[in-house]
């Protein structure tokens, strides 16, 4: 079937994204749901880092790739064997679990190898790819049709897509898609870095160095579970949404560093090494420094091992919120449906595909928390 779709061209281009335009809109073929997959209706798609990290060349993909994968939509049609209905609606996760491997055994600890390999490569966890173009004119050789590959098996900033039943959780009508969607992403990172992998005590202080989408919404699972909340973030506005949102204390990084300020669990959500540096400076002995972010990979941080073992710490890498996204997404909509968790607060803007490149411009300046495509 015809799409419509938001391709990345090349990773690495210049900012502002406006004029050096990396992502092209345009037609493509989406081919039929094979064994085990579905074909989803996208309903609302949120530009997140990662996104941003493939297009800066922070995560280097294969190109051309269709972005986006935190989404929710609709199921319209199955492939053979598929388990789920026509008509149901599903949120989108970036890392399909194939359940069958030693990684899908870990409890979420360690990310799905088969899903892993798939998404480095651009292919669905089924294998191969079901997106296709026409070569765009200009490029050499021009003609014919070219593969398009998929991004973290999901490929939401589209009006279609093909994806593995493994990567999509279903949910009640009661759920709207913008909540869906940002379930699958910030809310599973997020909260996963905070009860998966930080797991407080009950009443224990938890710390968020980095309130963008993930970080946020670290903050909001930890408010709605009931721990006092300290936000760290240098930009001012994302201080104030943090007191809104419940956190006891917010403040830069150079006042937390001042004031002395100490959690038993802080969670780093910025992906840079400076912000984990501070992370781990305001973790108290004993503590767990959860790092959530994903830096460039030739990023070097600064901590001294002597803390570490003098102050009995922990530091835990936790990849996509350490989630069996299976287990974790019903929690949070009990706890959204509680009344608990106010996930539309995330929503800075609401977007079309043709406002991708100042969009992701505005992601990059640190203005913006979650911006939603919507259809
Ligand atoms: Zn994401
Ligand atoms: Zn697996």
């Amino acid at each position: 079937m015809r799409i419509t779709g938001a391709v990345l061209e090349r990773c690495g281009a210049p900012v502002p994204y406006v004029e050096s335009r990396p992502v092209t809109v345009g037609t493509l073929e989406l081919g039929p749901p094979e064994a085990g997959e579905v074909l989803v209706r996208i309903e609302a798609a949120g530009l997140c880092h990662s996104d941003l990290s493939v297009v800066d060349g922070n995560r280097v993909r294969p190109v051309p790739m269709l972005l986006g994968h935190e989404a929710a939509g609709i199921v319209e049609a199955t492939g053979p064997g598929a388990r789920l209905a026509v008509g149901q609606r599903v949120v989108m996760t970036f890392l399909p679990r194939c359940g069958q491997c030693a990684e899908c055994a870990t409890d979420g600890r360690l990310p799905c190898s088969v899903g892993s390999a798939a998404n480095g490569a651009g292919t669905l966890v089924g294998g191969g790819r079901r997106l296709s173009r026409a070569v765009p004119s200009g490029a050499v050789p021009s003609g014919g049709v070219q593969d398009v590959h998929h991004h973290l098996g999901v490929s939401a900033f589209a009006s279609h897509a093909v994806v593995s039943e493994t990567s999509v959780v279903p949910v009640d009508h009661d759920v709207p898609p913008d909540i869906a969607a940002l379930l699958g992403c910030a809310v599973l990172t997020g909260g996963g870095a905070v009860v998966n992998a930080g797991r407080p005590a009950p009443g224990d202080r938890v710390a968020v160095v980095g309130l963008g989408g993930v970080g946020m919404a670290a903050l909001l699972v930890a408010v709605a579970l009931g721990h006092e909340v300290i936000g760290v973030d240098a930009v001012p506005a994302k201080l104030e949404l943090a007191r809104e949102l419940g956190a006891a204390t917010a403040v830069g990084p150079q006042e937390a560093a001042e004031q002395g300020l100490r959690a038993p669990v802080v969670v780093e959500a910025a992906g840079s090494a400076r912000a984990f540096e501070t992370a781990y400076a305001i973790t108290a002995p004993g503590g767990t420094t959860v790092t959530v972010g994903l830096p460039h990979p030739d990023a070097r941080a600064s901590i001294s091992p002597l803390s570490l073992t003098a102050e009995a710490r922990t530091v835990v890498g936790s990849y996509l919120g350490s989630a069996v996204p299976s287990r974790d997404i019903p929690r949070y909509v009990e706890l959204w449906r509680a009344g608990r968790l106010p996930l539309d607060r995330l929503v800075s803007d609401r977007i079309t595909l043709d406002d991708l490149p100042a969009a992701l411009d505005r992601l990059a300046s640190g203005a913006a928390l979650r911006q939603l495509v919507t259809f």
